[in-house]
């Protein structure tokens, strides 16, 4: 049954609220049932097109609404901070944040994990993957009602929206840096860097390297296992892989760093084992002390993302 989906509405009251500052695009509609839903994009800082720009990036699996949740949460507070704080205000000066809360807004509504047509969109982009791959979870072309298919050979509009919008406010800027929130996979909350598609070296694995080393300095406490996707497993069809590669076509060694968060829902389940009798019980904290401490507990790296795009200059 299709239900409405209360993120969008918060997305959209958000923008509203702070409409002076923020813009919000409308990056196509998708459909279920008789009901659509908009792709919403926010916009906002510089409009310089060679601004250092960060995007973040969430909901492509309609059952890791946590990581919505967790955006949003940042993204309240930031725009907040925006309005009274003259730090903000002068890093937006000359920086850009680029956002897509609910890239699978169907998947949401029908609460499950691929859009409505079946398709992971994570696996859905054209990289074909090379090496040993998990059968199926890698994605596959076998049938829809099968998890991780990638579709049969053509982009999902969800999939074109995110590249066209990354493409918009991303690809002429002079670093850039994005996150892509996720959930599901593991005990311990992992950062993971490219590639997912292949174990050969990422061009750019240098400054994620340069990346990495400044968030350890600055945070010697954190919680994350930083590491290449394709330490955990590959995959075709991978968004970022393919995003990052078009960029790298139109402007040859820009640095380009995505990135992906995939917090590790399997510490919720094992504290609360009764959350997996729940549909999205695996892939999100249920608890309401847990889900609070969820939201706080990744602001610091976001904000982090963003100060050290705007700061490229001092570790690239
Ligand atoms: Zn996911």
């Amino acid at each position: 049954m299709v239900s409405y989906v209360p993120e969008l509405v918060e997305v959209e009251r958000l923008a509203e609220a702070h409409s002076n500052s923020v813009q919000l695009e409308t990056l196509g509609s998708v459909q279920t049932g008789n009901t659509s839903f908009p792709l919403l994009g926010l916009v906002i800082g510089s409009k310089d097109p060679k601004a250092p720009t960060c995007g973040l990036f969430a909901g492509v699996h309609g059952l890791e609404r946590v990581g919505t949740h967790v955006l949003m949460s940042f993204l309240k507070t930031l725009f907040v901070k925006r309005v009274w704080d003259r730090e903000w205000v002068e890093f937006f000066e000359r920086n850009r944040l680029v956002t897509i809360p609910i890239i699978n807004p169907t998947g949401f509504a029908l609460n499950r994990r691929s859009n409505t047509n079946g398709v992971d969109l994570m696996r859905n982009a054209p990289v074909e993957a090379q090496g040993k791959l998990l059968p199926g979870v890698s994605g596959h072309r076998f049938s829809h009602r099968l998890p991780w298919f990638r579709g049969h050979e053509k982009l999902e509009t969800e999939t074109q929206a995110v590249a066209d919008f990354v493409e918009r406010h991303m690809f002429q800027s002079k670093v850039l840096v994005s996150l892509d929130l996720h959930s599901g996979f593991g005990m311990k909350d992992r950062l993971w860097h490219p590639w997912a598609h292949t174990q050969n070296e990422f061009p750019h694995s240098q400054h994620v390297q340069r990346l990495t080393n400044l968030f350890e300095t600055t945070y010697p406490y954190h919680i994350y296992k930083i590491e290449p996707q394709n330490q955990s497993y590959m995959t075709h069809g991978d968004l970022w892989d393919w995003i990052y590669i078009n960029h790298q076509k139109k402007h040859p060694g820009v640095p380009f760093l995505p990135l992906t968060l995939e917090m590790g829902s399997w510490m919720w389940v094992k504290k609360n084992p009764w959350q997996l009798l729940m549909a999205d019980g695996l892939f999100n904290p249920v608890k309401k002390h847990r889900y609070a401490r969820t939201m706080r507990r990744h602001l610091h790296l976001l904000e982090f993302l963003l100060k050290a795009t705007g700061s490229s200059d001092q570790w690239l």
